[in-house]
Order: C-alpha cells, then sequence, then structure tokens
C-alpha cells in the first residue's frame, strides 16, 4: 500500500477526497475536486470543504451531547425514584411502589432510546424530545410546584435535545455533500 499523500503528489489519490483518481479525469468522481481547474478554483474547493468538514465536526458535537442527555436523563430517573423509594421505606413519607415502577420505566426508555440512536439517529432523537415534551406537559399539569422546583435542568434537557435533532439533520446533509 502506497503512503496516501505520496499518492497525492503523484496524481494518483484526490488532494480533497484521498479517494483514488483515474489521470485523465477533469473531476474527482468522488467529491467533485476540479483536478484541472486553476489554482484558484481548487484553492476555493479545499477551502469549502474543508469548512464542511468544520460544521461537521459541530454537528457530531451535538448530537453526542444529545445522546449523552437522553442517558443521564434515564440515569437520573432510575437512581433518583430509588433514592425516594428509599426513603419512603425508612419512614420519612410513604413508600410509593408505583410511582418507583413508574419511573424506573420512564429511565429505561431513555436510556433505550440513548441506545436506539446508535441504529436510527435521527428517529431515537425525535422519539427522544417528543416524550420529553409529552412527560413535561404531564408534569406541569398533574404537579406544577414539582415541574417548577427543577425548571431550569428542565429547560437544559429540552436544550440539548433540540440542538440534538437540528445536528442530526445538518450532518445528515453535509455528509451527503462531502460524499462521506
Ligand atoms: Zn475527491
Amino acid at each position: 500500500m502506497e503512503e496516501s499523500s505520496a499518492k497525492v503528489a503523484r496524481g494518483l489519490s484526490c488532494p480533497a477526497c484521498r479517494k483514488d483518481v483515474e489521470p485523465d479525469d477533469a473531476f474527482c468522481n468522488n467529491c467533485g475536486y476540479p483536478r484541472k481547474g486553476s489554482e484558484q478554483e481548487r484553492r476555493v474547493f479545499l477551502l469549502k470543504r474543508k469548512t464542511k468538514n468544520k460544521k461537521l465536526d459541530a454537528a457530531n458535537k451535538g448530537i453526542r451531547q444529545a445522546t449523552n442527555t437522553l442517558f443521564i436523563v434515564g440515569g437520573l430517573n432510575i437512581l433518583f425514584s430509588w433514592g425516594v423509594y428509599a426513603w419512603g421505606l425508612a419512614g420519612r413519607y410513604q413508600g410509593d411502589r408505583p410511582r418507583l415502577i413508574s419511573d424506573q420505566i420512564l429511565g429505561v426508555i431513555f436510556v433505550a432510546l440513548g441506545f436506539w440512536y446508535i441504529k436510527r439517529p435521527l428517529a431515537a432523537i425525535l422519539a427522544g424530545a417528543s416524550w420529553y415534551l409529552l412527560l413535561q406537559i404531564f408534569y406541569l399539569i398533574t404537579s406544577p410546584g414539582a415541574f417548577l422546583s427543577i425548571i431550569v435542568y428542565r429547560l437544559f434537557v429540552m436544550g440539548y435535545l433540540i440542538v440534538g435533532l437540528r445536528s442530526v439533520i445538518k450532518a445528515d446533509r453535509l455528509k451527503k455533500e462531502l460524499n462521506t
């Protein structure tokens, strides 16, 4: 296997995407790099591609944060509901088994959505955000006091999920444009 930069130097690989090219091609078949274009055209193409790669990195970061948010919300739900239940058992208030079970299920759903993301990013984050929003409306109606007590946390979670959703769509478009 030849070193990829050596192949680029000899005109066997595309300088933009590093895929193999035929010596006579005017454009790279993979990314459209203007191999026979003027120096200006080639430089502009490489710059644009670099910018797109940076945007893709940013989008991937947004997606990672949204996925982590699903895991954190799920994990906190599971841990916190056990804590509240144990506190109830210790006699400080009535231990509430149905509430424990429903909170555990909620937590597991969020963790499962986090894992589902690996297979279907858009569907998983979309489902996570809608599911979270529905739960918030339910909490707001049934216990507004408890809802408002951690409103900042709720807003952060919703914010990360919305950014994640937009990032998945952006990353998809950029990957198509970059042909990677
Ligand atoms: Zn190329």
